[in-house]
């Protein structure tokens, strides 16, 4: 039996509308990316036909030789590009990558440090609603107040106090450089293992715009859909010591069989993230986040810690409109053809529902080829729109403009969905 001969309009339709959106838009989520059309290639592929339950050369199934060298070529590239001793590829995504690291080296109950929620962490760094609140003993830190840095003083006041298991860094919503070498000073001092969750800016250290926490921390996370511009999954690097206790978690701790058309994927973003150019990318998306940040600070909004040097921003809309939230921001955005996500600021009254804040990040726009002469008209477009949020006419006008800018850098030109 045959599969159906008429194709699937109704997918078809809604799969040309999500690539109108995505090009007549302007991205700007910053844990989103345009992946390459190799990319999306690869994910395409007869490899969503096979199980492989296992590791290279030691499947549960036959028929997997070739799939071996897959996922080898993969593990060797991105060891090779991040100057890793083991990779896991498996993960299906970044939150997998990081319960896998949580199962492998504690036990329930555990205390970790972690970066709490509402000043930039992720939920997988132990909030309550999570698996790794709910079965570990997560203690957060946060921000300064002056600065709006990660206040490492008080990690190590905490890490004294606590004598954590393992200490996690990284972040879902900070606009600043972490420092893995204080962190890893801080695990030595007490005795603590270091977790690195580099899932936003994997491709800014790929990129050599951030530095590398593979040389000084005992595992690192990332998810590859991000700044490193491959498809939608998760990656584990380890030490050797570590490798087969993180194996094991993934599988058959946690996953069953492996998406190795997406591993596929990753392996061709891992290849186009050690091309000379990848560089250069990483250094524009940081110099146009620098550009945005300026600009909309010239539009009067204020920027968590005074501005970023990474992929992202962090928005308060409270010193330009008391009133805005940032759900009525995203929405009214939105309805302008560009899309942000809400986000809480540090301390913020108001819920992670509803938020004071807006998160803003420019690989996609990078991606597509925006340079920095575009930021200053992006701030004002987001100027417009939240001078008026409920104002349909100056969205309808602004959804208009962003077309048009967006219509200057195509992104998958002659693809129809
Ligand atoms: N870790 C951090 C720091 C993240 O920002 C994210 C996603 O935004 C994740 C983990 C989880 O990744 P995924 O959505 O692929 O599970």
């Amino acid at each position: 039996m045959g599969w159906p001969s008429s194709p699937d309009t109704e997918i078809e339709q809604l799969l040309a509308a999500e690539l109108d959106r995505q090009q007549t838009g302007l991205q700007l989520i910053a844990s989103e990316n345009f992946a390459s059309p190799a990319v999306m290639a690869a994910t395409g592929t007869v490899l969503t036909n096979k199980y492989s339950e296992g590791y290279p050369k030691k499947r549960y199934y036959g028929g997997n030789a070739i799939v071996d060298d897959i996922e080898d070529l993969a593990r060797d590239r991105v060891c090779a590009l991040f100057g890793a001793e083991h990779a896991n590829v498996q993960p299906h995504s970044g939150a997998n990558a990081n319960v896998a690291v949580y199962l492998a080296m504690l036990q329930a109950g555990d205390t970790v440090l972690g970066m709490s929620l509402d000043h930039g962490g992720h939920l997988t760094h132990g909030s309550p609603v999570n698996i790794s609140g709910l079965f570990y003993n997560f203690v957060g830190y946060g921000l300064t107040p002056s600065d709006e840095r990660i206040d490492y003083d008080a990690v190590r006041d905490l890490a004294l106090e606590h004598r954590p298991k393992m200490i996690v860094a990284g972040a879902t919503a900070y606009p600043r450089q972490i420092d893995p070498q204080i962190f890893r000073d801080i695990a030595d001092e007490v005795g603590a293992l270091f977790m690195f969750d580099a899932a936003h800016i994997a491709g800014l250290i790929a990129a050599g715009v951030h530095p590398n926490p593979v040389p000084v921390a005992d595992i690192v996370t990332f998810t590859t859909h991000k700044t490193l511009r491959g498809p939608r999954g998760g990656t584990i690097l380890c030490r050797e010591e570590y490798a087969k206790a993180i194996d094991k978690a993934i599988f058959p701790g946690l996953q069953g069989g492996p998406l190795e058309h997406v591993i596929a994927a990753k392996a061709v973003a891992f290849r186009e993230a050690a091309d000379p150019t990848f560089a250069d990318y990483g250094a524009a998306i940081v110099a146009n986040a620098e550009a945005l940040a300026e600009a909309l600070a010239k539009q009067s909004f204020r920027l968590v810690s005074g501005g970023t040097d990474n992929h992202l921003l962090l928005v308060d809309l409270r010193p330009f409109d008391a009133e805005l939230t940032g759900k009525v921001a995203q929405a009214s955005l939105d309805a302008a053809g560009i899309t942000l996500n809400k986000n809480t600021v540090p301390d913020d009254p108001r819920s992670p529902f509803v938020t004071s804040g807006v998160r803003i990040g420019t690989p996609a726009v990078t991606t597509q080829g925006m340079g920095t002469d575009e930021m200053p008209e992006i701030a004002e477009l987001i100027a417009a729109v939240l001078s008026a949020p409920e104002d349909e006419a100056v969205q309808a006008e602004v959804a208009e403009r962003t077309a048009a800018l967006c219509a200057r850098f195509p992104v998958y030109p002659g693809l129809i969905g």
